[in-house]
């Protein structure tokens, strides 16, 4: 069996290393460096180059370093009979919502207008906020938004969330469908979007959202930059319709050198660290896919292109 680690990797040799701990027999190649396009049994794919993997011709599987498979998707020429498989993983869970929490407590516990007050040497107390009166809303309530929205409810935050189907979690007050989209939004004091890209969500943090949230509220999207219109953000931040973002993506990346957003003082910035996929972690999962995939057996986590995620 031959896996092949195909498009942008950080270090190719950890995750080789972190494959062969588990299973030291099985061939792994490197695109482009690989003997025979027949040979091919599976990919492990971020950001491929487009019009490779069609020509794979004994291909059982495409897996996904990551928990989004957009990057993926994005290949209009995919033959249609390959499972696709995404990574979910406890350790991507975890650094998700920390990254979550560590946004929300600085805006609400009011950081950025302490440290201008520490510029100033000035000494003085903010009037304190009731966590039980800062609405959160989570867009998407999968596996890492059903996650933050326990977590976030235990440290003592109201908790709502929006789905494309109805969910019922404990103690989080459940929306679903476009329907429901502007009565999710009306309470939010913070929005987080933790949503798949699709046709259907690309786009979704623009100007009518934000209007429908209440004023001043705050925005930290950790999911895909294309899922926020850049202008409508700016236009935003300026009115006071919000009144922060924190950005984890961007629909270029790295974000350009001359971007607004770098130097502006009511935006944070984090290169895509959000949650970030440890090799060591998820090695037996990727194992486990190309196993099953050559036995022709069902896959954990297949993704359903139908709905893009
Ligand atoms: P998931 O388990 O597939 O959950 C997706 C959620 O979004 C589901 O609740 C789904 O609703 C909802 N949804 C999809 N389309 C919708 C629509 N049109 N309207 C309303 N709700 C919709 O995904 P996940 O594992 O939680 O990951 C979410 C995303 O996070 C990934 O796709 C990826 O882009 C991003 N991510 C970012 C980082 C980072 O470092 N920044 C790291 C990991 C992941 P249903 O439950 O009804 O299907």
């Amino acid at each position: 069996m031959t896996l092949l680690l195909l498009g942008e990797f950080e270090d190719t040799q950890v995750w080789i290393s972190a494959i062969k701990t588990h299973q030291p027999d099985l061939k792994i190649e490197v695109y482009p460096n690989f003997d025979n396009l027949a040979d091919i049994d599976a990919v492990l794919v971020w950001m491929h180059p487009l019009g490779v993997i069609e020509k794979f011709s004994n291909l059982k599987v495409i897996i996904s370093t990551g928990a989004g498979v957009d990057h993926i998707l994005r290949d209009r020429n995919l033959p249609a009979n390959i499972p696709i498989v995404r990574l979910v993983d406890k350790s991507l869970t975890s650094q998700m919502s920390e990254y979550i929490i560590s946004a929300i407590l600085h805006f609400h516990r009011q950081f950025a207008d302490y440290k201008i007050q520490q510029n100033q040497q000035l000494w003085r107390g903010l009037s304190p906020r009731n966590t039980e009166n800062c609405t959160v809303g989570i867009l998407g309530l999968g596996v890492l938004g059903s996650d933050i929205a326990q977590k976030l409810n235990i440290l003592g935050f109201s908790v709502r969330g929006w789905s494309r189907t109805p969910k019922i979690l404990d103690n989080i007050n459940c929306f679903s469908g476009e329907t429901q989209l502007n009565l999710f939004l009306s309470e939010c004091s913070v929005l987080v979007c933790l949503l798949p890209l699709t046709p259907e969500t690309e786009g979704i943090l623009n100007q009518n959202t934000f209007a429908a949230l209440p004023q001043g509220a705050y925005l930290i999207n950790v999911a895909r930059g294309k899922h926020l219109v850049e202008e409508d953000l700016l236009t935003a931040l300026t009115s006071g319709q919000l009144s922060g973002a924190c950005l984890d993506v961007f629909p270029i990346e790295p974000l350009p050198e001359n971007h607004p957003f770098w130097r502006h003082p009511q935006i944070i910035i984090t290169p895509h660290i959000a949650a970030k996929t440890i090799p060591a972690c998820v090695a037996p999962q990727i194992i486990a896919a190309v196993q099953k995939s050559q036995e022709g057996l069902q896959l954990n986590n297949q993704v359903d292109v139908s709905k893009g995620y």
